[in-house]
């Protein structure tokens, strides 16, 4: 394939450029023959608990690696998980459903398909689901095989999860990764996709035109969609009159990701359309994603005062509207990164331990602190339900 033609086909849907189709089709099958990673029962518990009046803790790393896909790597982040959960929960009172950016979170959508160095151009770093990050043509370029690895790396993973209550949750990118995982439930005839307990579709592939949003419809998982700021309400009405039909309770989540300074105005406005419209999906905060700048060595990195404005402006603009906060989703690490700064840019500070392999993630500390601003903020919102209500009939 021709570069322009490579790039306008990744731009299109954001699938790798395979190099060997029959690769591809080997990886597909195996999926498709491998055990399920996730039983469509605890799928269904999982949207059971979405119904209720809980809110949603979605959190973990940007980009999970093979090469952390250890016992202390995923002890540290379900203890940070459970920390914030419980910090939430005794905060606001309100239950607090977990789910993890984890078992799974292999594959990344990139803004650009090639990165360059010093004159060289290779594919840019896809996730360990696409190929490998070291900055050479071996690595970089796409193998089917790690489809497979990723299904290996997130049983183990799900292994080390049993029993800490926290569900499992990717980006459905990567459509030969999840199309040959979804199968037909043979109690009550709906597809399930075994790879996690929901899944979201991130900002760029959102289109109700392209793949993944087909994709999603057609699953019963509960899943999400990003809604970043080129959004419109009507984007909205587009995505709930396809994903959510029947308009039921713990189906479908917004996950806005807006940008601290135009959280406020864009998040109320979605929500106004919400409860104009009387849908029941929950609307989540992604205070990340907008506020992601670069250090003037090159380095990317979040400010955590910008990350709690976007917060404080999502609780705000819920407030305001009468509509439920529903959710935080996180970029998070178990361990003691130095990837986020506290209130202003320093390279010095970042170069101490970052190891991202995407985006910058909070450390323990920075994540505990904003699950306590989080419990603090959902105070007034104890009144689950009614709020919604009242709104909804003009009172
Ligand atoms: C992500 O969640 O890592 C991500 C790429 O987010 P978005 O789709 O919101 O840009
Ligand atoms: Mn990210």
């Amino acid at each position: 394939m021709e570069f322009a033609e490579l790039t306008a086909t990744y731009q299109r849907d954001h699938q790798p450029d395979w190099p060997e189709a029959s690769e591809v089709r080997r990886a597909r099958g195996a999926l498709a023959r491998a055990a399920p990673l996730v039983q469509a029962s605890d799928i269904r518990r999982l949207q059971a608990r979405l119904a209720e009046p809980a809110f949603l803790l979605q959190a973990g790393d940007c980009a999970e690696t093979f090469a952390d896909n250890t016992r202390t790597s995923v002890a540290n982040r379900v203890s940070l998980l459970r920390a914030m959960s419980d910090a939430i929960e005794a905060r606001s009172g309100r239950p607090v459903v977990t789910v993890g950016r984890i078992a799974g979170q292999y594959a990344k959508p990139r803004s650009a398909p090639t990165e360059r160095r010093a004159g060289l151009a290779l594919p840019s770093y896809f996730g360990d689901a696409v190929n490998g990050a070291d900055f050479t043509a071996a690595a970089r370029t796409p193998d089917p095989r790690n489809l497979v690895r990723a299904h290996e790396e997130s049983a183990r993973t799900l292994a080390r999860l049993a029993g800490s209550g926290v569900f499992s949750s990717h980006e459905a990118l990567l459509l030969d990764y999840e199309r040959p995982q979804t199968r037909r439930a043979t109690d009550e005839g709906r597809l399930y996709d075994h790879s996690a307990h929901l899944l979201w579709i991130g900002e760029r592939t959102r289109s109700l035109t392209g793949p993944h949003i087909d994709f999603a419809a057609e699953i019963a998982n509960p899943v999400a969609v990003k809604i970043g700021p080129s959004a419109t309400p009507t984007v909205l009405t587009g995505l709930h009159a396809v994903l959510n039909p029947d308009n039921v309770p713990g189906r479908l989540a917004f996950i806005f990701r807006m940008g601290r300074h135009r959280a406020y105005d864009l998040v109320y406005a979605m929500l106004s359309r919400i409860l104009a419209e009387g849908w029941v999906d929950r609307v989540v905060c992604d205070p990340m994603h907008g506020n992601t700048v670069v250090s003037p060595a090159g380095v990317k990195t979040r400010v955590v005062t910008a990350v709690e404005d976007e917060v404080r402006a999502f609780f705000s603009a819920c407030n305001d509207t009468g509509v439920t906060p529903g959710g935080i989703h996180l970029e998070v690490s178990g361990d003691d990164v130095t990837e986020c700064v506290a209130t202003r840019v320093d390279d010095g500070c970042l170069a101490v331990n970052y190891r991202s392999a995407c985006d910058p993630r909070l450390n323990p500390e920075q994540a505990s602190s904003l699950a306590q601003l989080v419990g603090a903020l959902l105070v007034p919102h104890g009144d689950f339900g009614p709020r919604r209500e009242m709104a909804m009939s003009g009172r």
